[in-house]
């Protein structure tokens, strides 16, 4: 049996909140990508770009498809770090990847992130890739649900993305496809708007994937839009090969048995090994990312990293700035704004203690 794409899909819309799209997504069969930049001053949408043009040269077929994928995405990961770390108007950038190959009888993904990939068969949908988020950790860990993450302020602080490391550690999978088969590579922008039983739902419900594809953006548009929103679907058909017939397909129950491999760092961040790596700083999300609180002496102050405790002895978050401002000469509902750990960029926490600051000298 030989598998081909019938029928794809594939587009990226800016949402209803941000102001341009980071997203970048190639859709050539037989590869597919997406990717979610981040980084201030458009530098995510360089970051995302240069993810998914390492896959747009084509991909040699059969074995070792897994490692080519994840060695281009690491070649990516050298080429956004290097840039980040040598242009200043870069610094920070980084990127999620999620790649999709088709291959004769497989599906080979390469997935760093929380962008997602999915399979819908026989009306049923799975996810094939793990978030490497903050809240994915946790879930795994068992300290949230699907749901609560769902909701969690903290829900789109990443773990693993290209750029900020120059080593990266790429999860790879080969999915043993079937005729019928639809996949979905979508962006958070996707599905912190759209649950799971709703993509499914469109998925089953729509005649085409075109039709499909514009009905998820519009639900994301839908439910607020917060976020670039990037679809790409593609459905597998079985090339017509009469010197061999198709054997016949596996039992309708037996599901999705994805083999799972992981390339060069071996497994992901274990529960165990989460709190000694955040101490030994190789959180990545968290040293991009700042709040503002108040510290022991009661003062206005910016901290780097994450509003967290692992135990009683291990901070997510360092001081980087204290301000003279005494949180309780603030006014309630200022204080409360101010003070909400939301996360910030570096300039907008510091911009926002600059301001207090300011107006305490103003008459
Ligand atoms: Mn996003």
């Amino acid at each position: 049996m030989v598998l081909r794409v019938a029928e794809q899909f594939a587009e990226s819309d800016t949402g209803r909140e941000r102001v341009g799209n980071e997203d970048a997504l190639i859709a050539r069969a037989p590869i597919f990508a997406v990717a979610d930049g981040m980084g201030g001053a458009r530098a995510g949408e360089v970051a995302s770009r240069l993810a998914v043009a390492a896959f747009e040269a084509g991909l040699p077929a059969g074995e070792g498809c897994e490692q080519e994928l994840a060695a281009r995405a690491r070649e990516a990961n050298v080429r956004i770090h290097e840039l980040a770390r040598d242009d200043a108007r870069h610094a920070g950038m980084g990127t999620t990847l999620s790649v999709a190959l088709v291959d004769e009888r497989d599906v080979v993904i390469a997935h760093v992130g929380d962008s997602r990939v999915y399979v819908l068969r026989a009306g049923g949908l799975a996810r094939l890739t793990e978030d490497h988020s903050l809240v994915g950790e946790l879930v795994r860990r068992g300290q949230l649900t699907e749901r609560e993450a769902a909701e969690h302020p903290q829900r789109s602080v990443i773990t693993r993305a290209l750029g900020p490391e120059p080593v990266i550690e790429v999860d790879t999978l080969t999915y043993p496809a079937r005729p019928g088969d639809v996949f979905l590579l979508c962006s958070d922008g996707l599905t912190s708007m759209v649950g799971e039983d709703a993509l499914a739902r469109v998925l089953r419900e729509t005649a085409t994937l075109s039709e499909a594809g514009r009905r998820l953006i519009e639900e994301a548009n839908a439910a607020g839009g917060r976020d670039n929103i990037t679809v790409v679907l593609f459905r597998l058909e079985e090339v017509a090969t009469p010197a061999a017939p198709a054997a016949p397909a596996p039992p309708m129950g037996a599901g999705p048995h994805p083999r799972r491999r992981r390339s060069l760092l071996g497994p992901s961040i274990a529960a165990a090994t989460l709190a000694a790596l955040v101490a030994a700083g190789g959180w990545i999300a968290s040293r991009a990312v700042y709040f503002v609180g108040s510290n022991d002496e009661g003062l206005v102050t910016v901290y780097r990293g994450l509003p967290y405790e692992l135990g009683s002895s291990i901070l997510l978050y360092e001081s980087r700035y204290i301000s003279g401002v005494p949180a309780a000469g603030l006014p309630p509902g200022r204080r409360q704004r101010l003070l909400d750990h939301r996360l910030r960029s570096r300039d907008d926490a510091a911009e926002l203690v600059r301001e207090l600051e300011r107006g305490r000298l103003e008459p």
